[in-house]
């Protein structure tokens, strides 16, 4: 069992707070970890390590830092192994995801920015005869990295990546549910060269650690991956103090299946975009509109698909769907089910608990897959977040009508639209208030494409360019000859 301690000034410490709080296996209810519950007081230590580290770190040559970076995604692929079974053991996420997608992806983060940086420029303008005018882009300081459980490293360091590549120094918590695998990350970054204070992690509450984080005065950069609740309050404290956020928030997002989509060939994908991570990943889809030509043909193959999935023990390379995170979430959800149901609703299939698990696993918070139909755009369950493995499903008569219902949620995060018109895919892409919209495909990621969301999925975005000027300050510099 492991005592998870902060990682301050280049090395473990102990938090000023004496309260420990146990890290659930959520397949077997088994205690993996203890992990402090810290207060502001660590915050502070963290701020000012990483202050005294800031001005050498934004110093250092560009090709430096590049190197760090190299070297941390190198000790990621060389622990790969163990990362992934942190990532399962403290998450639920089958083995097989955690260690071909999430991992991988953890180091990807750090690969691309230490690339990125190295290809980067900024404007300058010829003034002719007058002069010129260039623009610095400088970091900005010390950047809070606040990140959620549902998929612990691969979010974490898709913030502190950037940050850190950027010149800035960190001091980052990630979700108390799920520190396990950014303890990890703590120690391979001292192994790195990153120097000490660079890249600093305070564990604990949010409404504790993280509110501290947003408030310091002198963390002028917040980032955050949450919920929208979270967001909006973060924001109402930042905006006040005229700090730089980003905020990537929650999802509602509409899959759209269209009167000529392979149905066949989209199967694989549309239950995956649904179910991938027990649906607790932002941009899985959770409304599915389907044309009414095609909506008995599309029923037919997606229920024969979802009901063949094996929920079961995340280690076992045959299980699709492990746990949900908590057995406090799994009830959360089960509410959300039993909210539709008074709504009307149709259970297609799941709304229970699977039976038969074997005795180790009999007690985890393990959800079937659950496929809700007969519900109005307007009901609840089709308005707000669930972040589990539920979907409704919906008929639709026009492209028009589809594109109506699937901006009608306060969301604009993730869209997914099958056809096999080009046209159609484009034209409805653009129509759809969505911050990213993938046509016969879902979850195709190039780290240089914008990632985040319109209206309250969040403000800004993450990845290639975008990132790099978030993290940093442009100074317009202008010369008279
Ligand atoms: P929360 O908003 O509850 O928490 C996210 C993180 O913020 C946690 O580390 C949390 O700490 C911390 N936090 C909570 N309150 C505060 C506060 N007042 N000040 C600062 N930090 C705080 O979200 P969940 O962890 O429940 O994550 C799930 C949510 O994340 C879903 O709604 C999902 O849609 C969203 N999400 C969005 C993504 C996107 O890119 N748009 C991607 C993935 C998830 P603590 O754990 O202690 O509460």
């Amino acid at each position: 069992m492991i005592d998870i301690q902060n990682h301050i000034g280049g090395g473990a410490v102990e938090s000023l707070s004496d309260e420990r709080q146990d890290v659930l296996n959520p397949a077997t209810g088994e205690c993996i970890a203890t992990v402090p519950i810290g207060v502001a007081a660590d915050v502070d230590r963290a701020v000012e390590a990483a202050q005294r580290a800031w001005k050498d770190w934004a110093d250092t040559p560009a090709l430096e830092r590049s190197g760090c970076l190299s070297r941390l995604a190198d000790l990621i692929d060389r622990n790969a192994d163990e990362l992934a079974a942190a990532e399962t053991d403290n998450n639920g996420k089958p083995l097989a995801l955690a260690r071909e997608f999430e991992v991988p992806r953890a180091a990807a983060n750090f690969r691309f920015f230490a690339g990125a940086i190295l290809h980067s420029s900024s404007e300058s303008y010829d003034l002719g005869e007058q002069g010129m005018n260039y623009t610095l882009r400088r970091p900005r300081g010390v950047a809070g990295c606040i990140s959620p459980w549902n998929l612990p490293l691969y979010l974490f360091t898709w913030k502190v990546a950037p940050a850190l590549a950027t010149g800035n120094t960190v001091v980052a918590k990630p979700s108390e549910v799920t520190p396990l695998s950014a303890y990890m990350l703590g120690e391979l970054a001292l192994e790195s060269g990153i120097p000490p204070g660079v890249f600093n992690i305070v564990h604990g509450h949010g409404n504790t650690v993280g509110a501290r984080i947003v408030e310091h005065p002198d963390v002028p950069t917040i980032t955050f991956t949450g919920g929208t609740r979270t967001g909006a309050h973060i924001a109402s404290v930042a905006g006040a103090m005229f700090k730089r956020t980003s905020l990537e928030l929650g999802g509602k997002n509409p899959i759209i299946i269209c009167e000529d989509a392979d149905l066949e060939a989209a199967m694989p994908t549309v239950v995956r975009a649904c179910f991938q991570n027990s649906g607790q990943i932002c941009t899985c889809g959770s409304r599915i509109l389907v044309h009414r030509e095609r909506l008995k043909a599309f029923m037919a193959r997606f229920l024969d698909a979802v009901q063949s999935l094996k929920v079961g023990d995340p280690r076992l390379p045959e299980t699709d769907l492990g746990p949900l995170v908590s057995l406090d979430h799994r009830e959360a959800v089960e509410k959300a089910i039993e909210r539709a149901r008074a709504e009307g609703a149709t259970v297609a299939c799941g709304g229970d608990r699977p039976e038969g698990l074997p005795s180790h696993i009999r007690n985890g918070a393990f959800l079937n897959p659950t496929v809700l139909m007969g519900l109005d755009q307007d009901t609840c369950t089709n308005q707000e977040e669930i972040f589990g493995p539920v979907v409704t499903v919906q008929g639709f008569d026009t492209h028009g009508e589809a594109v109506t219902r699937a901006n009608a949620v306060p969301y604009g995060l993730a869209c997914s639209i099958w056809t096999n018109d080009i046209t159609r895919g484009h034209r409805m892409a653009s129509m759809v208030e969505s911050g990213m919209t993938w046509v016969n495909s879902w979850m195709m990621r190039d780290l240089r494409t914008p990632f985040g969301g319109m209206k309250q999925s969040g403000v800004g975005r993450e990845g290639g360019q975008e990132a790099l000027r978030f993290f940093t300050e442009p100074r317009s510099i202008t010369i008279g000859y």
